[in-house]
C-alpha cells in the first residue's frame, strides 16, 4: 500500500516538473471558462423556445407562465401562444377546483362568448359538455362503469340495455310493484326504515326501473322536462327511484314535507344522490327534481355530498377526465 502511494507522488512530481505542464494551465483554464460560457449560452437558447417562456412573452408573469404551461399539453400551449394574445381568465382558469386540462380551450372560447359568466361555472358547464358545440354528438352509456354510469341527454343507452339482475320492492315500499338492482332495494329499505324512526313518516317508490318501451309510454303523456326520452333515463339502469310517502303521496306537497328534507339531507348515507338538485338546475339546464334519486353506492354518494356537485360534474372530473 505504502508502495503504491510512493508511486503516484513520485509521478505527480514528475508531471509538475517539466517546464511544458505549467505553460498548458492557462488554455485549460481558458477552455474550462469557455465550456461554462457556452453551455450558459446553450440554456439560455433553450430557455427562449420552453413554452413557458413563450407564454411569459404574451404578458403573463413568469410564474404565471409557469403554472399555466405546466398544466397544458404541448399542442395546447401551441395554439395558446399563436394566438398571441394575453387572455385574462388563462392563469385563474387552470386554478379553479375542477379545472380539466383537456377542456382549456374550451374554458376560453366559451368566456368569449359569455363574459359575464362566473369561472367557477364556465368550468361546472364545459366540463359536463353543456355548450354549443358543432362537433359534439350523443355518444353511448359506458355501462361498463356500473353503479357508476352516466346516463344523460348526450349519453343513451340502446333499446336492448337491461340491468343484470333486478328485485322486486316489497309491497310495503311502494303503490304498485315496482323492480331495481338489488343494491338499490337493500338501500332504500334502510333508508326507509331509519326515515320513519326520525320522522313518522313513510317513504315510497313512487317509480325505479323503467324499460325502453315504458320511457316511451312516459315521456308522451308527461309534462315537458320532467321525463326524458327513452334511452335518455337512468329509469333504465335499474339505478334511480322516484320517491314520495305514505303521507304525501303526490311529488309536491312531498317536496315540502318533512320527510323530504330528511332524505335529501341522509340519503347519501344509503349510496344515494339527488340526481336533479335545485342549485345548479338553472346552470346544467335540468327541472329540479326533489324525489328523483340515484344510487351510486355510498363512497360516491358521500363525495357528492360533501363536494355540493352534481353527479354529471363528478363524473366528467374524477370518471372521465384523463379521457381524450
Ligand atoms: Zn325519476
Amino acid at each position: 500500500m505504502k508502495n503504491i502511494w510512493q508511486h503516484i507522488l513520485q509521478q505527480s512530481r514528475q508531471w509538475c516538473d517539466r517546464p511544458s505542464f505549467w505553460e498548458t494551465v492557462p488554455f485549460v483554464v481558458m477552455g474550462l471558462l469557455a465550456l461554462t460560457l457556452m453551455v450558459k449560452g446553450c440554456q439560455g437558447i433553450c430557455y427562449h423556445g420552453t413554452a413557458e417562456y413563450r407564454i411569459h412573452r404574451l404578458g403573463y408573469p413568469i410564474d404565471q407562465a409557469r403554472a399555466i404551461a405546466g398544466v397544458l399539453s404541448a399542442e395546447q400551449a401551441h395554439s395558446l401562444i399563436s394566438r398571441g394574445e394575453h387572455d385574462t381568465i388563462a392563469y385563474p382558469i387552470i386554478k379553479q377546483r375542477y379545472f380539466i386540462a383537456k377542456n382549456f380551450d374550451h374554458y376560453l372560447a366559451f368566456h368569449k362568448v359569455d363574459s359575464v359568466a362566473s369561472l367557477d361555472d364556465i368550468v361546472t358547464v364545459v366540463n359536463v359538455g353543456d355548450y354549443p358545440d358543432e362537433q359534439k354528438t350523443a355518444t353511448h352509456c359506458d355501462t361498463s362503469k356500473g353503479q357508476l354510469m352516466l346516463v344523460n341527454g348526450m349519453h343513451y343507452l340502446d333499446e336492448k340495455y337491461q340491468p343484470d339482475s333486478l328485485e322486486a320492492f316489497e309491497r310495503t315500499c311502494c303503490y304498485e310493484n315496482q323492480q331495481a338492482i338489488p343494491a338499490v332495494v337493500r338501500a332504500f329499505v334502510a333508508m326507509q326504515r331509519d326515515c320513519k324512526t326520525s320522522t313518522g313518516a313513510q317513504l315510497m317508490v313512487n317509480s325505479a326501473y323503467r324499460s325502453f318501451q315504458d320511457q316511451i309510454a312516459i315521456y308522451k303523456r308527461s309534462d315537458k322536462g320532467y321525463a326524458a326520452h327513452a334511452g335518455r333515463s337512468e329509469h333504465q339502469t335499474g339505478l334511480a327511484i322516484d320517491v314520495t310517502s305514505l303521507q304525501h303521496p303526490m311529488r309536491w306537497p312531498f317536496d315540502a314535507s318533512v320527510e323530504c328534507a330528511w332524505m335529501h339531507e341522509h340519503c347519501h348515507e344509503y349510496g344515494f344522490i339527488l340526481r336533479y338538485p335545485k342549485k345548479q338546475s338553472q346552470l346544467l339546464g335540468y327541472n329540479y327534481e326533489p324525489w328523483h334519486l340515484r344510487y351510486v353506492g355510498v363512497p360516491t354518494s358521500t363525495r357528492i355530498h360533501n363536494e355540493g356537485i352534481t353527479f354529471d360534474e363528478y363524473y366528467a372530473y374524477y370518471i372521465d377526465r384523463e379521457k381524450q
